[in-house]
């Protein structure tokens, strides 16, 4: 259907006006005095760096609330407890660099950590499965990335700003981190090392398509040394404990399972109105810190200036889904890893599950189920349930079983980035700028990488201006 321009132009000043009405909606007297909350700052989203950031504001004196659409604190943070055993089981978030702004935040809530992998430990076996048939690739050997490793390193240390918390895109951006993972893959001999970033970089999508520059920024020189040397896990393999005790600590300044209805930034104050299980609640406080993916269908209601518009309807963002499953029929001792032979460097063509891993509980393995866009939940689980028969019709496992899914999250938006072309346009220079513009102020792995430490990292530089 082809529209006039004059038509066109009504149905582009159609959501303006709503907009524009909506935001005005927000007037102090439509809501009771018990509806009130003044806070010095309002942080939208409370998983890894908005509880960060409602931590480190109060412990600088600063009231917060906290708006969390979940009914619980820690964003990809995942954690089952098996009730027979009570062994928790991390099957999201597992492993955190070991530097020392993860140490002292740990300490902080009296959590011990220890160094690990965050991989199953002692004996097993190790097999590479064709998901697409469910035969075992016997003859599949991962190469040794030592080299192709060694290399990479070469290659991360031109881009020292990179390794730092934020996006500090050189200017003008190298041409080298426009190139698609793949070429730059080609370029310097990485072949070797294709099959681990494959492995940290689930849920990406796609890899050898995506600019270079994601993987500079995320499979980093310091994630590099964790994957040589070892992270930091919690010693109780329960990363939940973290935001529980978060939780405890921020009281009635999280509102859970509770979504923003519009936002208003024209005034002196942010006010929020909020949707909360016990009616609307207004905040008014003196900054907004967003910290959701900044997706712009994550960002209904919000007064979006033109430019925050604009830039992020660029996004795109990978999905990744985990869990836990019992009675797959895979014996205790074995790991799967998904490959397919006769693609380049035997990748698998999503959406896949990516692997079943081992966990503390016999009989217990972890999924990760990756696309490189969203699917339903349902779709999700009947393909991870078939592609596991599929073992038992190619012979690999000997008896046939429906797995039971005793654990599943979707992480979808995973990993928002742009074109290659929006890159080296600046996109990055313009999407640092906004930080303080309007009273408001962006945290998130949209805004850094997705690595806890960093996140936190980032997330505390910017302290200072929200307390300012
Ligand atoms: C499966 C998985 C495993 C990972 N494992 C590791 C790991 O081992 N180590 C590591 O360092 N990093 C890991 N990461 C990366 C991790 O995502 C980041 O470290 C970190 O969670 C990013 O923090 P964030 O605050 O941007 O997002 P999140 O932690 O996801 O927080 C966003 C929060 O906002 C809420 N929210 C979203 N939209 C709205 C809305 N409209 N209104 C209100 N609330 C909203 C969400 O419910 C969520 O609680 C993993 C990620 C995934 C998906």
């Amino acid at each position: 259907m082809l529209l006039s321009s004059s038509r066109l132009l009504s149905f582009i000043s159609l959501p303006a006006l709503i907009t524009s009405l909506q935001y005005s909606a927000i007037e102090k007297g439509a809501y009771e005095a018990d509806s009130i909350l003044r806070r010095d700052a309002v942080i939208i989203g409370g998983g890894s760096s908005g509880t960060y950031a409602a931590i480190g504001l109060r412990d600088k004196g600063k009231t917060v609330a906290v708006i969390e659409q979940k009914n619980l604190l820690g964003g990809h943070t995942n954690t089952y407890t098996d009730p027979a055993t009570k062994t928790p089981v991390d099957y999201g978030v597992i492993v955190f660099d070991n530097s020392s702004i993860v140490t002292s935040y740990f300490n902080r809530f009296n959590i011990p950590l220890t160094t690990g992998t965050g991989r199953a430990t002692g004996s097993f076996t190790e097999s590479y499965i064709d998901f697409s048939t469910g035969k075992n690739i016997t003859s599949y050997v991962p190469p040794d990335p030592t080299a192709a490793f060694n290399a990479y390193a070469t290659q991360l240390q031109k881009y020292p700003s990179l390794n730092k918390p934020g996006w500090n895109v050189p200017d003008p951006v190298p041409a080298d981190l426009l190139l698609p993972f793949g070429d730059f893959v080609k370029k310097y001999k990485l072949d070797g090392a294709v099959p681990t970033i494959y492995f940290f970089a689930q849920g990406f999508g796609d890899i050898l398509s995506i600019p270079t520059l994601y993987f500079v920024k995320y499979f980093s020189l310091s994630f590099l040394q964790g994957v040589e040397t070892g992270f930091l896990i919690t010693s109780r393999h329960d990363n939940s404990e973290l935001y529980e005790k978060a939780r405890t600590e921020l009281g009635d300044d999280v509102l859970l399972n509770s979504t923003v209805l519009s936002t208003d930034r024209s005034g002196t104050d942010v006010k929020v109105s909020v949707q909360t299980p016990a009616g609307k609640k207004l905040v008014i406080a003196k900054k907004l810190v967003i910290s959701i993916p900044p997706l712009l269908s994550n960002l209904n209601g919000f007064d979006l200036t033109d430019n925050e518009r604009s830039l992020f309807s660029q996004f795109t963002s990978g999905a990744l889904y985990t869990g836990l499953l019992n009675h797959t029929g895979i014996p205790d001792n074995v790991e799967i890893t998904a490959v397919k032979p006769n693609t380049p460097y035997n990748l698998p063509q999503l959406p896949t599950l990516y692997g079943l891993y081992l966990t503390a509980v016999p009989g217990l393995k972890q999924f990760l189920y990756g696309n490189s866009a969203p699917l339903s939940d349902n779709d999700v689980r009947s393909s991870i349930v078939s592609q596991i028969q599929k073992l038992k019709t190619a012979g690999t496992i000997p008896t046939a079983s429906t797995p039971e899914f005793v654990a599943y999250s979707n992480h979808y938006p995973y990993e928002l980035r742009v074109s290659a072309d929006a890159i080296a346009k600046g996109f990055y220079k313009n999407l640092t700028a906004l930080q303080g513009q309007t009273k408001t102020y962006w945290t998130g792995a949209a805004f850094d990488r997705h690595d806890s430490g960093s996140v936190w990292a980032f997330t505390e530089g910017l302290l200072g201006g929200i307390a300012a």
